[in-house]
């Protein structure tokens, strides 16, 4: 059994990840250190599949729902917890064909006592573990480590978070709003950008309307290709279609986040969390990352160490 710092090379799922298990090495959970108790993912443990649902109605992106369990002759396990902190991921690691694939994947709800976590997953045609993932079994059982990231949110410190997200990768940043959120001591004002194809695809809208009563929270979405049966060469932001959509609170563009709709957003008001340097996390593929990254350090003047990659 590895103890929760130790990894080698054979622990790297090898596809680049920003935040690599080798620099990031799952560290003993404060949480639980706290609570007494021992965090069950920091070396792998056995996690069986709860439920497995179609997400927007759509068959290639699951929510998969995960519970702890013990092997059959383990004795009960009361002395363990499950965390994994907003903006951490785990690795899923399964035997296929014959060798060890691993693959990262970022919880976007966890039960700490209960140890059980959920995952959004967009299932990649040809790809190794998405056809895995697709044959599988409600009871069926997987392996997960972790937690890895270097995410952590200061709440002492007033602040305008900028939550940067793409298609299904809004899923890890829920936790990361509702620990702002959740605080009523927490001053950080947080702006949540949500980049998706089209409105079809904005994943968890009624969660968003739920945020959107919070004083300090607003997002914004950005359809880069929202296209009603009327607008042949895609809609625009007057479309009536579109329009009939929205529900109260959504704003919406038509068209991708650039530079000057980012600049838009820079906090204005002469509030504590507009005056500090704001922080800027980015979820999506590694190449919308970059650029994300790229753009926000010219346009909203942040330093490189509060860009934060999930
Ligand atoms: C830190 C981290 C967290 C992640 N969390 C999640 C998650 O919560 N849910 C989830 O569905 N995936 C997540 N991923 C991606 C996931 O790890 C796998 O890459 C994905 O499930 C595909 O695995 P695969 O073996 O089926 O295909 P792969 O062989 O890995 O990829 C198949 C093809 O899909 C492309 N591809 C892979 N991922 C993406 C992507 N995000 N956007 C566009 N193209 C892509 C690859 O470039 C390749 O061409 C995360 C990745 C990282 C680095």
């Amino acid at each position: 059994m590895h103890m929760p710092d130790e990894v080698d090379e054979s622990d790297c799922c090898g596809n680049g990840c920003t935040n690599c298990i080798l620099d990031n090495r799952p560290a003993p959970s404060q949480r639980a250190l706290l609570a007494g108790k021992r965090n069950v993912i920091e070396n792998y443990a056995r996690f069986r599949l709860l439920s497995n649902e179609a997400m927007n109605g759509d068959a290639q992106v699951r929510i998969l729902h995960f519970g702890h369990t013990l092997t059959e002759d383990a004795d009960d396990d009361d002395d363990s917890i499950l965390d994994i902190p907003p903006g951490h991921h785990i690795m899923l690691r399964a035997e296929l064909a014959g060798h060890a694939v691993l693959r990262p994947y970022s919880p976007y709800w966890t039960d700490f006592v209960g140890k059980q976590f959920k995952i959004v997953v967009k299932l990649r045609a040809g790809g190794p573990m998405s056809d895995y993932l697709a044959t599988l079994q409600p009871m069926q059982v997987l392996q997960f480590r972790g937690p890895i990231g270097n995410y952590a949110h200061d709440a002492s410190r007033a602040k305008c978070i900028f939550i940067i997200a793409q298609g299904v990768a809004i899923a890890p940043t829920l936790p990361l709003v509702a620990e702002v959120l959740d605080n009523e001591d927490d001053m950080c004002c947080i702006r949540h950008l949500i980049c998706a194809q089209d409105l079809q695809h904005v994943y968890f809208r009624d969660r968003l309307l739920d945020f959107a009563q919070y004083w300090n929270y607003n997002h914004c979405l950005y359809l880069a290709h929202q296209r009603c049966a009327f607008c042949a060469d895609g809609c625009d932001e007057s479309c009536e279609q579109l329009r009939k959509s929205l529900r109260y609170r959504e704003t919406v563009h038509t068209g991708r986040l650039d530079a000057n709709r980012l600049a838009s957003h820079r906090p204005v008001s002469s509030s504590n969390a507009a005056a500090a340097a704001p922080i800027v996390i980015i979820s999506g593929h590694s190449s919308f990352q970059q650029a994300m990254r790229e753009t926000a350090a010219s346009v909203l003047a942040v330093p490189d160490e509060h860009i934060f990659l999930l």
